[in-house]
C-alpha cells in the first residue's frame, strides 16, 4: 500500500511503499477512503508534542470500508485496557495505559489501515465519505468540550477551525448564541463564522459584546485563557479543548473570581462517540471540506499551518 509517512519530526511526510498491516486479534483491516486531517497530526509533525515511535503514519480521523464491505469511522482513542481505575469510573478517555490511532497505532494517511473494532464506529449516512472524516476528531471531541462546558446560553468559541465550525452548528441548534472570536484581520473566517450560524464574529483581541456563560478554546494560543476567562460572566467556565497550547501568561485572580473556572478536555470517550454521532444527522450537520489527495498529505498539513482553508482538511487516498 501507499502511506504517507512521518519518519523524522520537524521533517516533511514521505511517500512510501509499505506492505497492507494485519490485524491482530480483536481488530479489523480497513481501506481507507478518507482521513480528516486534525491539528494534533500537524503537532506531531512539527515536533509540539512527541512521537512514541518513529516510522509513524498519521491521521485519527479515518473512514473505512472493512472486508466484509461496512464503512467504519475510527477515532483518536484507539485501544484502552478497560482495567484502570479510569477505565472503570465511565472515563475511559483518560485511561492509563490508552493508545491513540495516528500516534501508537499507525493511521489513516495510507490506502490501508487496522483498527481495534470496539473503537470503530457505524457514520451517519447523509455524509460522503469526505464530509464524514472531520467529524472523528474535530467534532467528537468538540462535542465532548461543549458537552463540559454546561448548558449555558452565551457560548463563546476561540479559534474557528474544523471543530468549531461543526460545534457552530450544533450549539446552534441546541438554541445557543455562538460568539466566534478569530485571528484579528481574519475577514474570510469571520465571515464563514457568521455564515453557520454565528450570533457575533469578530478578532479575539476585542471584547465580547455580552458576558459568556462559557467558551471554549480550540486554538492553540494559550494568552486567549486569560481574554477568554475576561469575557465570562460569573460562574462561567474557559474549556481548553487542544492537546497541545503555548505558555499561558499570569492573569489577576480577579479575573478567577465570583466561581469562573478553566478545564481541559482530553481524548473521548465511546460514549460521546455514540452520542455525536446519532446526534449530526439531526442538526444536521455539514462539514466544509478541502479534499487533498494521499500524494499531497504534506501540503494539507502546510495549509493548516497557515490557516489556508475554512472548515476541514481531508486526505483521500
Ligand atoms: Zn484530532
Ligand atoms: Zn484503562
Amino acid at each position: 500500500m501507499r502511506a504517507a509517512v512521518l519518519t523524522q519530526q520537524g521533517a516533511p511526510l514521505e511517500q512510501q511503499e509499505l506492505p497492507d498491516p494485519e490485524p491482530a486479534p480483536g481488530q479489523i483491516a480497513l481501506t481507507v477512503r478518507a482521513c480528516g486531517v486534525c491539528r494534533t497530526d500537524l503537532h506531531l509533525r512539527d515536533s509540539e508534542i512527541d512521537a512514541p515511535r518513529l516510522p509513524l503514519v498519521l491521521g485519527h480521523q479515518i473512514v473505512g470500508i472493512s472486508d466484509d464491505g461496512r464503512r467504519l469511522g475510527v477515532p483518536w482513542l484507539g485501544w484502552t485496557c478497560g482495567e484502570c481505575r479510569f477505565c472503570r469510573s465511565n472515563r475511559e478517555n483518560l485511561c492509563i495505559r490508552s493508545r491513540f490511532t495516528g500516534r501508537d497505532i499507525d493511521g489513516g494517511y495510507a490506502q490501508r489501515t487496522v483498527a481495534d473494532e470496539r473503537y470503530c464506529f457505524a457514520l451517519p449516512e447523509g455524509l460522503s465519505d469526505e464530509q464524514a472524516a472531520p467529524l472523528l476528531c474535530g467534532g467528537l471531541i468538540g462535542y465532548r468540550a461543549l458537552t463540559l462546558a454546561g448548558d449555558g446560553k452565551r457560548l463563546g468559541l476561540y479559534g474557528f477551525g474544523s471543530a468549531a465550525h461543526m460545534i457552530c452548528q450544533l450549539a446552534v441548534h441546541q438554541g445557543r448564541e455562538v460568539y466566534a472570536f478569530v485571528r484579528p484581520g481574519d475577514e474570510r473566517t469571520t465571515a464563514f463564522a457568521r455564515s453557520l450560524g454565528a450570533t457575533w464574529a469578530g478578532p479575539s483581541t476585542e471584547a465580547a459584546p455580552e458576558p459568556l456563560e462559557a467558551a471554549i478554546i480550540f486554538a492553540a494560543d494559550g494568552s486567549l485563557v486569560p481574554q477568554a476567562l475576561r469575557a465570562l460572566d460569573r460562574g462561567g467556565v474557559v474549556v481548553c479543548a487542544g492537546i497541545h497550547m503555548s505558555e499561558i501568561p499570569a492573569f489577576s485572580y480577579d479575573d478567577l473570581w465570583q466561581e469562573r473556572s478553566i478545564r481541559s478536555v482530553a481524548n473521548l470517550t465511546r460514549g460521546d462517540a455514540e452520542a455525536f454521532l446519532a446526534l449530526a444527522p439531526q442538526v444536521p450537520l455539514r462539514t466544509t471540506v478541502t479534499t487533498y489527495p494521499l500524494e499531497r498529505a504534506e501540503d494539507a498539513l502546510s495549509d493548516l499551518r497557515a490557516g489556508r482553508f475554512e472548515g476541514s482538511a481531508v486526505v483521500v487516498p
